[in-house]
Order: C-alpha cells, then structure tokens, then sequence
C-alpha cells in the first residue's frame, strides 16, 4: 500500500532561499522544454521523447551552472510533468478534442511544488526533523511515523507562505481494526451532516459558515486597494490564511468521521447521491459544497479499501425517507424536507425523519450485499 504523509516545515532562511530557487529552476526547466516542444511540433511535426530531453539538460546544466544548484531530481520531475500534460494533449487530439496546447507556466503561479525522488539515504524522516535532497536537514513538526520506503518527497508553498513536505512511501502496512461485526445505515443531510440508523448525530459545522462571512468581508477589502501596492500584498496574505483555515476545517470533520465510522462498524450503507446534480439547485448549493459530501465519501471508499470493510451504495432512487422502518408503508408526504417527524398511517409508528430514513437505508444495503 502506498501511501503519503505531509509535514509542516520550519525551514531556515538559506533553506527556503534554496526552495525558492528550486521552484523557479522547476519551473524555468518546464517551460524551456516545453519551447523545445512546441518548436518541433511546429516546424518538423515531431515529438520530443522525455528521454532526449532529460540527456540534453546535462548539457543545458554546463551552460547554465546555476541548474546545478538545486535537486536534480526536482528538475527531473518537471520534465516528467511537461511529459505527462504532453500525452495528455495527444491523448486528446486523438479522441477528437480540440485542447490547448500545454501552457507555460507563470511566475505568478503560487503552485509551485517540486518532486525530489529518494535515492539511496536522500530523503530521511527524523523526529522534528526532515532530511531533504540538497536542503539537508529541515526542521519540521513531525505528527506521523512514516513507515515503509520512502519514494519520493514533495516540497510545496502554500499561498500564506508555509512550506510543507509530502513523504510518500511504498509497502506500507496498515493496521487492521479489530473485524466489527456491527452494521450501520447513513442518512446525509443538510441539518445534521450525517445520521446513523443507531440515532448518532454528527453535526454540520456552524464554524464553517462564520469563517465565510469573515471571507467575504476580506475579499471586500482586498479589491480596494490599489494594484501592486504593499497593501494589496497584505491583504492578499490573509486572505489566504483564511482560506486555508477554512480548508483546514472541513478536512479535519472529513478525515474524522470516516475513521470513526470505519473503526466501529463492519459494513457501512450509505445513499448514492449525485452531488453534481444537487449543487445544481442553489438554495442548496452553498451548504452542499460546505459539507462536501463527494469528498466524504471518498474518504470513506478509501479507508474501507484498507481495512476491507464493506461499503455499500444504495441507489439514489430509493426512498430511504419516505418509506415506514417498521411496516414498509411508504408516504409520500415525507418526501418534503421540512417533515422532521411522522407517524405511520398504517402501523402508527413514530418516526424522525433522519433516524428512520438512515434505519431503511442499512436494510436496503444489506439486502443488496446478500443479492
Ligand atoms: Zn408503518
């Protein structure tokens, strides 16, 4: 199994100098080949191997010395970019598509990581401390113990102006929960962001929406001061660090959750739901994209694929909602989202709304799991 950890780093200041330097080098490599391409694309309608050009940067490097500087195979990992967004445009070009040409890139670009691949004793994870390619070592608030083999270690800025390290290592083993037995049904909805058929609640994040008032409010502010101006610089760095809080929020409830419900149950039955088509209707579309359903769920298919558990999808056309949990009534007058509780017509059995909807849900699952 392979799998990625990411560390904050706290780098000195001929470190990050050196980490600047490699993003340019990364991205001056990308774009001079990317030239190269396009040249013999256009005069001689051929293509370029990654190969050639990778035994053509040794030369490039003796002309310009400063290429020497940086991780080797950083800039190797660009070329290897360049090559994939390549396939990729020709990939397209055969299917009929009409796509651009792959595009230099800027230096206003805040994206900007570069891939330094483990070689030999390269790349190390210490406690507190990282040893990276040409950088030595950096400190770094290590919160995991990396295990396996260390593949390659990705350094990125994110647009506040922290730097971070991705370790990615290969054969690493993953713990196997003690096997649950127990079964559970999931209900998502808007109120609460999930509901367990065994009537646990997991809240939606009210943090959430005063974060993007905070936002909007900023951005406001932003747009009024003047281009290239000090301020407008400023401004923009906490815009991002808001940005990044608010991102910062949703992953954690996004990891959580699917660890917890992984941790406790055996097979776990939840609603296909087709985001796309719902955060088609705005009045929804805003707390849609807050509880970011589709990221949810694949953070759950992910760690069930780990620990093999059983995920189960039932279809969206199934009324989880409206049908009784007790007899199987089904009523229609259910289907409206402000009906919070119900009594069955025919059984008189009460019922909450999610509690019962998620109860249906675990039945329907386990139905389709011995079909
Ligand atoms: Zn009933």
């Amino acid at each position: 199994m392979e799998k990625c950890c990411k560390f904050r780093l706290y780098p000195l200041s001929e470190q990050s100098q050196l980490m600047q330097k490699t993003f340019c080098c990364c991205r001056f490599v990308f774009n001079h080949y990317l030239a190269q391409r396009i040249d013999a694309y256009k005069n001689e309608q051929k293509s370029i191997s990654r190969f050639e050009q990778d035994k053509e940067m040794t030369q490039l490097k003796n002309e310009l010395v400063w290429l020497k500087e940086v991780d080797a195979t950083a800039l190797q990992s660009s070329i290897q970019n360049l090559d994939a967004a390549h396939q990729n445009f020709f990939r397209r070009v055969k299917q009929g598509e009409k796509p651009g040409f792959p595009r230099f890139k800027s230096k206003h670009d805040n994206k900007k990581p570069y891939k330094g691949k483990a070689a030999g004793k390269n790349i190390q994870v210490f406690e507190g401390k990282i040893k990276l390619p040409k950088l030595g070592h950096v400190e770094c608030r290590t919160s995991k113990k990396v295990e396996g083999g260390i593949l390659s270690a990705t350094v990125s800025q994110n647009p506040s102006g922290k730097y971070f390290a991705s370790v990615c290592c290969t054969d690493v083993e993953i713990l196997q929960h003690e096997s649950a037995n127990a079964k559970v049904g999931l209900d998502m909805g808007l109120r609460d962001f999930a509901v367990t058929s065994d009537s646990d609640e997991f809240e939606n994040h009210k943090r959430l929406a005063k974060s993007r008032k905070k936002l909007a409010r900023l951005q406001r502010r932003l747009s009024r001061k003047a281009k290239g101006s000090q301020n407008r610089s400023k401004a923009r760095v906490k815009v991002a660090r808001l940005h990044e809080k608010i991102s910062n929020q949703r992953s954690d409830m996004l990891h959580k959750l699917p660890a917890e419900l992984v941790k406790r149950y055996g097979v776990i039955c939840i609603e296909d739901l087709q985001v796309k088509n719902m955060v088609k209707n705005h009045k929804l579309a805003k707390s849609i994209n807050d509880v970011a359903w589709s990221e949810f769920v694949r953070q759950l298919q992910y760690k069930c694929e780990w620990q093999r558990k059983a995920l189960v999808k039932v279809d969206k056309f199934y009324p989880s909602s409206q049908l009784c949990g007790e007899c199987g009534y089904k009523n229609a007058e259910a289907k409206d989202l402000s009906v919070r509780k119900w009594t069955c017509p025919q059984c008189s059995a009460n019922h909450g709304r999610d509690v019962n909807a998620a109860q249906n849900i675990l039945k329907e699952g386990l139905r389709m799991l011995s079909a």
